[in-house]
């Protein structure tokens, strides 16, 4: 099956729930941004799958389960109406093991790639840090970076997920140009 179909890769906290300054695990600490459902569906009637690639390394060093995690993800389905697609979470810390799966290491956007068939020229990454941006190009994925946790001089760089999405659609469908 050849690779044509598109998704947007987006990071978890600080994208589309709340960056509370520590580990989010409890489902009622897990609040969804404004204005996110409503981007969420505006990138799925555009065509794109939605893919969720978090670290969640709290899990490696004991400070809850893969339970937690499913539980915080189960409550951001019920607020976008089941519309993400999947989810992979990497749960290892390099203090404990080495892994390809947790960013900036690319290993959940190739799962992903690979399970939904994408071709990596039409997909798009949106995370609020430098490394979800590595991610993204070590598999040749265009790659936002939004809101202001991080320090790092990065473009393209915006203010939300919302933001993130308008630059999407426009890059789909960019506006004539005037020739003269
Ligand atoms: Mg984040």
């Amino acid at each position: 099956m050849p690779a044509t179909n598109k998704a947007v890769f987006l990071d978890r906290d600080g994208v589309l729930n709340q960056e509370i300054g520590h580990y989010v695990w409890d489902p009622n600490q897990f609040v969804v941004l404004e204005g996110v459902p409503q981007s969420l569906a505006q990138l799925k009637q555009a065509g794109y799958y939605l893919i969720v690639v978090t670290n969640q390394a709290g899990i490696a060093k004991g400070l809850y389960t893969p339970l937690d995690v499913q539980a915080c993800h189960a409550k951001l389905q019920a607020a976008c109406g089941n519309l993400i697609d999947a989810f992979y979470f990497a749960p290892g810390h390099p203090s404990v093991s080495e892994s390809l799966s947790r960013k900036p290491d690319s290993l959940m956007l190739e799962k992903g790639l690979a399970r939904f068939h994408l071709d990596p020229a039409q997909c798009w990454m949106v995370g609020d840090r430098y490394r979800d941006m590595q991610a993204g190009h070590k598999v040749g994925v265009r790659s936002i970076l939004v809101g202001e946790e991080e320090t790092t001089e990065y473009q393209p760089r915006v203010a939300d997920l919302s933001a993130a999405v308008q630059l999407i659609l426009q890059a789909a469908h960019p506006a004539p140009t005037t020739t003269n």
